[in-house]
């Protein structure tokens, strides 16, 4: 579940206590969860330069290694954990002065580590992209928007949540295609993202029904949501429609939006 909102929370939080200090131990409580665990031994005793995020996918960055956390439905990363946050660990990170719990209630988290740059197979993550360029990137596709809109290999960091909000925002059906979409909606659509996404960071993130924060906290931002979950439309009170599109429920308003 976590998207960029969520993710960029989490590693802001993680790095003011991990950037820059060193990786002493870590310990693998389920090996079925982590790829590439033959480069455990190669980055303990090195110093974590930066923790942050891609889209979605929160990483640690080694000298010439890199850890990547895909949190899927019910991951978190916790600094310093409560006790109980312990029970669902997967991998226990213990640097100079700070802890780091990765752990999941279910089983369809990684953490897969690198020895070289990751993120080459992905888009561009969100807010690297321009106005412009965005435009540009959606349009070359001709599929349905939210396909392309969730489509970690064309923009990463958007999921479900943030696409049902971006698209009522800006008024457009979630079930057209991206070739019919013109350069003014398509700019609405921007900014409405840049909108909703700014803002749900500083509300740390929503939380559904997993996520928690680095503090082992709750987001607020699904206190502001507007469409996903709701059964009536805020603007002209006509219930909300549903679809699903490639699995994921998606919520609209067949007035509001065209
Ligand atoms: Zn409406």
């Amino acid at each position: 579940m976590p998207e960029l909102p969520e993710a960029t929370t989490i590693s802001s939080q993680l790095s003011t206590y991990i950037n820059g200090s060193v990786l002493r131990k870590l310990i693998i409580k389920r090996n079925s969860i982590v790829k590439n665990g033959d480069l455990i031994k190669d980055i303990i005793g090195l110093e974590c330069i930066e923790v942050n995020n891609y889209g979605k996918m929160v990483y640690f960055m080694f000298p010439n290694y890199w850890v990547v956390f895909h949190l899927a439905l019910t991951g978190y990363l916790v600094v310093n954990p409560r006790r109980e946050l312990f029970e669902h660990s997967i991998a226990e990170f213990y640097f100079d002065d700070n802890v780091v719990v990765f752990g999941a209630k279910r089983m369809f988290e990684k953490m897969i580590l690198y020895n070289e740059y990751p993120f080459d197979k992905y888009g561009p993550d969100f807010r690297s992209v321009k106005p412009v360029d965005f435009v540009k990137i959606m349009s070359k596709h001709n599929k349905n928007i939210k396909v392309v809109l969730m489509d970690q290999k064309v923009i990463a960091g958007i999921g479900n949540i943030y696409a049902c909000e971006a698209l009522f925002d800006s008024r457009i059906l979630p079930t057209r295609s991206t070739k019919n979409i013109t350069v003014q909606e398509y700019y609405r659509l921007y900014n409405s993202l840049k909108d909703i996404i700014d803002l749900a960071v500083n509300k740390r993130g929503s939380t559904i029904s997993d996520y928690i924060d680095a503090f082992g906290n709750k987001g607020e931002y699904q206190n502001y949501h507007r469409i996903y979950g709701k059964k009536f439309c805020p603007l002209c009170s006509s219930k909300v429609k549903t679809i699903k599109i490639q699995d994921r429920i998606t919520y609209y308003c067949s007035t509001c939006q065209v």
